[in-house]
């Protein structure tokens, strides 16, 4: 069943990122919104970004189509957050919806990523008004990069501090959307030490959503690492990437264009493309929250594992008073049987729907 869906609602943005290339794209050919009732009504999980997606003076109409055609759906949109008073009207009109803010730096830091003057005080006040236009689904997003690959533990502080959600990834290059950034790919060994003080206090927290986003940041570290995929990828199966102007890929990475949804549904360019699905089950050219979580939700034994043996290692590591760590697994360690785990069913009972 297809269910997850990254929709690009337009190709042009107001930001100037260092590691994308989409502020220099001026889309004129994007879907009208009454076009979105051609998306399957199965989709569960909707990003929906841009570009800047806020930039669409037709977002609220264009949401309530999709909220019309795929009524299960959470609908998250990602923003840059550069427009609080633009968010500020349109929020009101919208139906029930996520929001990820993006910020890549705490002060001046972030400016000089986006290099937009006074853009980290945008994003606070964007943040601030849509906690009081009462959005409770409410994260910041960030993206490592040699900028601010010795920083971003910072970022997990002030989320904590203000109260949001947080997610994070590393900068990714892709011919159909990012563009190829590879000069400012963050440095392994200096992104690392930030990345484990980030998984290690998403495990420590007592949201099981935490445990599972401790995972995504785990398993980041691997790819970075560059070992074995854990999970083989699902694009092309249970997920897709929707370019602005109807164009149908496995992913926003990829550069393999399945069809147009402007001339035919989801379902059929799928049943067309079970060589794509075989080439991405293969993949292993991406580790990012927006690909890699409906792939987990399909597969939720890995992080589930993870997540009760990490967590039961904290709570000894706790008791004894010795220095946490976090458990690597190796192929000769003996698996543990997880449902014989004290922590195992509660665990298992909140982490059903492995979310972001
Ligand atoms: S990363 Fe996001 S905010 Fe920055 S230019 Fe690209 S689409 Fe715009
Ligand atoms: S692993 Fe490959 S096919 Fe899968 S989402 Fe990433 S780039 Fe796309």
């Amino acid at each position: 069943m297809i269910t997850d869906a990254t929709i690009a609602v337009l190709d042009a943005c107001n930001a100037r990122c260092v590691m994308c290339d989409i502020w220099q794209h001026k889309d004129k050919n994007y879907m009208q919104p009454e076009e979105y009732r051609r998306l399957p009504s199965t989709l569960k999980h909707i990003n929906i970004t841009g570009g800047e997606a806020f930039m669409r003076k037709d977002l609220p109409e264009l949401l309530w189509v999709v909220r019309e055609t795929c009524p299960e759906a959470r609908i998250i949109i990602s923003t840059n957050g550069f427009q609080p008073r633009v968010v500020e009207k349109m929020i009101e009109r919208m139906p029930k919806v996520a929001i990820r803010v993006s910020l890549d730096g705490v002060g001046s830091l972030h400016d000089e990523v986006r290099r937009i003057k006074d853009g980290y005080n945008k994003v606070l006040e964007t943040i601030q008004i849509l906690k009081t236009a009462g959005v409770k689904d409410l994260g910041i997003g960030a993206t490592a990069s040699k900028l601010n690959q010795h920083r971003l533990y910072e970022i997990k502080q002030l989320a904590d501090r203000l109260g949001v959600q947080f997610t994070c990834t590393v900068v990714h290059n892709s011919d159909i959307y990012f563009g190829n950034h590879s000069e400012i790919e963050a440095e392994v060994p200096v992104v690392k030490p930030q990345l484990q003080k980030i998984r290690d206090s998403f495990l420590n927290s007592a949201k099981p959503k935490d445990w599972a986003r401790g995972y995504f940041v785990d398993t980041l570290l691997d790819y970075l690492d560059k070992k074995p995929r854990p999970i083989s990828c699902t694009a092309a199966d249970n997920f897709f990437f929707l370019q602005s102007n109807g164009d149908v890929y496995p992913c926003n990475i990829l550069n393999i264009k399945m069809g147009n949804i402007r001339q035919e549904t989801i379902e059929q360019i799928f049943a067309r493309h079970q060589k794509t699905r075989e080439l991405c089950s293969k993949c292993n050219q991406c580790w990012m929250i927006c690909t890699v979580i409906p792939i987990l939700r399909k597969n939720p034994s890995k992080p589930l594992a993870w997540v009760t043996k990490n967590k039961l290692l904290y709570q000894i590591k706790k008791w004894t008073g010795k220095e946490e760590t976090v458990l690597r697994p190796t192929t000769a360690e003996p698996r543990p049987d997880y449902n014989r785990l004290p922590e195992s069913n509660k665990v298992k009972e909140e982490l059903t729907e492995v979310e972001v």
